[in-house]
C-alpha cells in the first residue's frame, strides 16, 4: 500500500493524470487541481501491482547506460562515477572514479565491457585464494558473460564465473565461488550441498539475496546501447 511520503503531488491544469517514478523511487502524480492527496493515494493503491512492477523496472534501468560525464557504472559492490579528463590511454580507474579521456566524447559500448574483462583477474586469482585456503581441489577457472547465471561448475569445463560478478561486492564474489566449489562434491543443489556450503559461509543466504535483488546486473552489459 501506497502512502503520501511515497507521493509528490503536483497540481496542474491538465485534467489527465499523469505519473512517473523518480530516482529516488518515489512516485511523483501530476494531477488537476481538485484531486487530493487521500484520493491520489486510493488510485495508486487500485493500480498497485502495475505501479510496483514499473517502480521495479525503473530501478533496474537505473543504469541505463546512458553513459557520459557523472553517469555512473557498478564495480565491486560501489559506483564509479565517470568523469572525462585529459588523460592518456583511454581510460584510468581511481578510488571511485573511472577517468575517460575527454577526446572519447562518450563511453562506448565496447569500452565499458573491456572495462570489465580487464578485470576478470579479480575473479580468477580470489578464486584461486579462496581455493587454497579452504582446502578445494585445484579446478580449471574461467570467466564468461552469462545472461542468466553467475557462475557454474561441471567436471569436464571447471568453474565459470560470471563477469558480471565484479559489478557486485567482495562476499557476494565470494559466495559464488565457493557455492561453486562445492558442487565439486555435491552436483545439485540437494540439502546436504547447502549444508557443506554453510560450513564455510554461515550467512550464505544473505549473498544469495543480494543475488536475487541485483540480478538486474546480469543482463546489464547485455543492454548498452
Ligand atoms: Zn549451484
Amino acid at each position: 500500500m501506497f502512502d503520501s511520503k511515497d507521493i509528490i503531488l503536483i497540481h496542474t491544469h491538465h485534467k489527465l493524470v499523469k505519473f512517473r517514478i523518480l530516482d529516488s523511487g518515489k512516485i511523483e502524480i501530476r494531477a488537476p487541481r481538485d484531486m487530493e492527496m487521500p484520493e491520489v493515494i486510493t488510485m495508486l493503491n487500485s493500480h498497485q501491482r502495475m505501479i510496483q512492477n514499473r517502480i521495479k523496472l525503473r530501478s533496474s534501468r537505473l543504469y541505463d547506460f546512458n553513459i557520459q560525464d557523472g553517469s555512473q557504472i557498478p564495480f565491486q559492490g560501489k559506483d564509479l562515477k565517470i568523469q572525462f579528463a585529459d588523460i592518456s590511454p583511454l581510460a584510468w580507474k581511481l578510488d571511485n572514479e573511472l577517468l575517460i579521456n575527454s577526446k572519447l566524447q562518450r563511453l562506448s559500448p565496447r569500452l565499458v565491457k573491456d572495462f570489465y574483462n580487464h578485470h576478470d583477474i579479480l575473479l580468477k586469482q580470489r578464486a584461486k585464494e579462496l581455493g587454497d585456503l579452504h582446502g578445494f581441489p585445484p579446478v580449471f577457472i574461467y570467466t564468461k558473460w552469462y545472461k542468466s547465471r553467475w557462475g557454474s561448475y561441471s567436471k569436464k569445463h571447471g568453474m565459470a564465473l560470471n563477469l558480471a560478478l565484479i559489478m557486485a561486492p567482495q562476499c557476494v564474489i565470494d559466495y559464488v565461488i565457493i557455492h561453486e566449489y562445492c558442487h565439486i562434491k555435491h552436483p545439485n543443489h540437494s540439502k546436504t550441498f547447502w549444508q557443506h556450503l554453510a560450513e564455510y559461509l554461515p550467512d550464505y543466504q544473505k549473498q544469495k539475496n543480494w543475488l536475487k535483488s541485483n540480478a538486474y546486473l546480469l543482463n546489464l552489459i547485455f543492454n548498452i546501447q
